[in-house]
């Protein structure tokens, strides 16, 4: 299966993205995973996107694009795959359509995550991640078994430097004006599905598994 996944910053897009690769067998794809990897490691492009994402706003295209035609290139990608946090603008949506079209396959669906906007500046402040897998938690309502510590990896939890109040709002605005289209652009193509985001994740999980059950080829 060939998923993305939409939704606001703060929606439970990774939290859901680790359950549905692990039930799927398809790799789960966060540029801003690959973003932070890079910044970790200090390479060009990491150095390059910490400019951005410290500011709240967008890498531009023309690298995020390069990094997703890399990775779906990947021999592991061949079956599937599952895309968390790109496409973010209508450009990146069509460059994916372009790269699929070349490589002779095709989106199965577009998952739409919904929380409203009242929702996420708690999740956002309380979230703690593990740099290491990428694992995602939060402070009340999704805590570590151990204080501080990923419960897959054991590595120490972090939290993001992007995840302060005034970062967020300002993620969320760029989230409205330049991801939100895609919402419409996918609907258009008949490729848009939603769940409510604001239940918990065990249900959001099951809401997210009927669809993709549903669909599975
Ligand atoms: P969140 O899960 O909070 O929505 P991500 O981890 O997906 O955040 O992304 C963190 C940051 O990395 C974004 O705020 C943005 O600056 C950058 N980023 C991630 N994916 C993209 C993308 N597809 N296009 C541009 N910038 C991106
Ligand atoms: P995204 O990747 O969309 O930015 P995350 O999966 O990182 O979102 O989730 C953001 C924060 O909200 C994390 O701290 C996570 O533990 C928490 N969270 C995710 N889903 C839910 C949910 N359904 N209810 C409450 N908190 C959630
Ligand atoms: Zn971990």
């Amino acid at each position: 299966m060939r998923i993305i996944l939409l939704g606001p910053p703060g929606a439970g897009k990774g939290t859901q993205a680790k359950s549905i690769s692990n039930k799927f067998f398809i790799p789960h794809i966060s540029t801003g995973d690959i973003f932070r990897k890079n910044i970790t490691e200090k390479t060009p492009l990491g150095i390059e996107a910490k400019k951005h994402i410290d500011k709240g706003h967008l890498v531009p295209d023309k690298l995020t694009i390069d990094i997703i035609k890399d990775r779906l290139n990947n021999e592991d990608c061949k079956n599937g795959f599952l895309l968390d946090g790109y496409p973010r603008t209508v450009n990146q949506g069509e460059a994916l359509k372009t790269l699929l079209d070349e490589q002779g396959s095709s989106l199965d669906i577009a998952l739409l995550i919904k929380v409203p906007r009242e929702f996420i500046l708690s999740r956002m402040t309380g979230r703690r991640v593990c740099l290491t897998c990428g694992a995602s938690y939060h402070v009340t309502f999704n805590p570590p078994k151990a204080a501080g510590k990923c419960n897959v990896c054991g590595c120490d939890l972090v939290q993001r430097a992007d995840d302060t109040e005034d970062t967020v709002n300002e993620r969320i605005d760029i989230y409205e004006a330049q991801t939100q289209p895609l919402i419409k652009y996918y609907d258009d193509k008949n490729l848009l599905s939603a769940v409510d985001g604001t239940q918990a994740i065990d249900s959001v999980f099951e809401s997210i598994y009927s669809i993709l059950e549903s669909i599975k080829k």
